[in-house]
């Protein structure tokens, strides 16, 4: 290819941002198109564990994430009926993230991270209210057509259009994502208004319960407290995957909560409300000159709490994979791929086996399975292995993962 490969990602969110800024860091010039009018996350928090806050910072943004997250020393979890401390993360020799992992643990208000991403792109190469809707490919590159008429040719397209992905459907046809059996609840309530103890030692804490869970921690300082549901259900019969919620149906879907956990779902004055939609892990990640990323190549559980660090992972390993082999995009795409698909599927087996541990079997036996990973100084609950994960390292090295491969998951 003569001179530099140019890239389009289509998509605005954690991963397409993210993405954008690593390539632009390795010199390639490159524009994201959103949809949206305007660039925006769900009024939520999200956790971004030490390795994936590696990638950030191997971007240059420590100083801006610093300002926005809480860096959590750890978390408990709990009993939603008696309050009973199960495990605390922080415990076993774990320590704090940053001690062992090298990196912090963070937990950002959504908006908070997509500002820190976007304010790290230049805002001449973010095309706003451009909704891709085809693709053509050929020889030289894919040109790209968006609703409002525009057409955009690049060398090379990166597909960081969520789950329900475009680009997706562009390479493999319509493949709905699939509704997992699983919905949530999202609130934010007013941190200062409720007790500092709430939340334990950490101010941060998962209630465990009988086909569900909540997690519930500080953002902003203490500010604001985030409170995220995770229940099992039969359906999903919203005409959307989204709609805004009844508070009075989210606290009626917790009967017997502890008087802590009572006592914060009774701040709840606004929600919104979930269905979970997945897909099975896919090689399908893309060819020749498209490749997809985040959501759009990986859906995954939160229970992993890895959704959008596996995107950043992508992000950072993708720009190193095309900065490395500039003279052949294909072959660096693939190389991506080769890498990045086995721990993507692994850390997808991971997240449906902690839903395991966190909603399925014999309630009393589930209580006792934290205990004893405290006792046994596994208090990391079987993410050990994720966290550990150097991606500035080993952006370039595969590793097999057998398809039992979940160390710490129950059995
Ligand atoms: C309840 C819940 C809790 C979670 N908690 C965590 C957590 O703690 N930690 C974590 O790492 N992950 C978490 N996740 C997962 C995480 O939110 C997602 O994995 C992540 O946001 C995906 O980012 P993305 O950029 O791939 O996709 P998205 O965030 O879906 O962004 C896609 C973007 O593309 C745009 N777009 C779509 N189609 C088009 C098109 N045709 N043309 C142009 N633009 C388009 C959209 O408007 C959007 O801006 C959680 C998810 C849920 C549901």
């Amino acid at each position: 290819m003569a001179g530099q490969p140019t890239i389009a990602v289509i998509g605005g969110g954690l991963g397409g941002l993210a993405t954008t800024i690593a390539l632009a860091r390795a010199g390639f010039t490159v524009d994201v198109f959103e949809r949206a009018p305007q660039l925006g996350e769900v009024g939520a928090g999200i956790n971004i564990s030490p390795q994936a806050t590696k990638t950030l910072l191997a971007l240059g943004l420590g100083a801006e994430l610093a300002a926005v997250g809480n860096a959590m020393s750890g978390q408990i979890q709990r009993s939603m009926y008696t309050g009973e401390q199960l495990v605390d993360t922080a415990l076993g020799g774990q320590g704090r993230s940053a001690d062992r992992y090298g990196a912090p643990y963070y937990v950002f208000h959504r908006a908070d991270l997509l500002t820190v991403l976007a304010g790290a792109v230049d805002s001449a190469r973010i095309h706003l209210d451009h909704h891709c809707t085809g693709l053509v490919e050929d020889p030289g590159g894919v040109t790209l057509e968006f609703a409002n008429g525009r057409r955009h040719k690049a060398n090379i397209v990166v597909g960081a259009d969520g789950i329900h992905s475009q680009i997706r459907q562009h390479l493999y046809g319509a493949d709905e994502a699939r509704f997992t059996g699983q919905m949530v609840w999202r609130a934010l309530v007013d941190g200062k208004t409720l007790p500092p103890d709430l939340l334990g030692p950490h101010g941060f804490c998962g209630w465990i319960g009988k086909g569900s869970h909540l997690m519930t921690y500080y953002l902003r300082g203490t500010d604001v407290i985030n409170i995220t549901t995770q229940s099992d259900a039969d359906s999903w019969v919203e005409e959307g995957w989204s709609s805004k919620g009844d508070p009075g149906e989210m606290r009626a879907r917790f009967p017997g909560a502890a008087p802590q956990l009572q006592q914060l779902l009774d701040a709840v004055t606004d929600c919104s409300k979930w269905g979970l939609f997945g897909r099975e892990p896919s090689d399908d990640w893309g060819r020749g000159r498209i490749q997809l990323i985040g959501d759009a190549a990986h859906p995954m559980l939160p229970n992993a709490g890895q959704g959008a660090a596996q995107a950043f992972e992508d992000a950072y390993a993708l720009a190193r994979w095309l900065d490395t082999r500039r003279d052949d995009p294909e072959a660096a795409l693939a190389g991506f791929r080769e890498v990045r698909i086995p721990r993507a599927h692994a850390i997808q087996r991971q997240s449906h086996l902690n839903s395991k541990l966190v909603h399925a079997g014999d309630w009393e036996q589930r209580q006792e399975t934290f205990k004893q990973r405290e006792r046994q100084g596994d208090t990391a609950l079987g993410m050990n292995w994720i966290y550990a994960y150097e991606p500035t390292q080993e952006w370039n090295q595969r590793r097999e993962y057998p398809l039992s491969f979940a160390p710490g998951a129950p059995s």
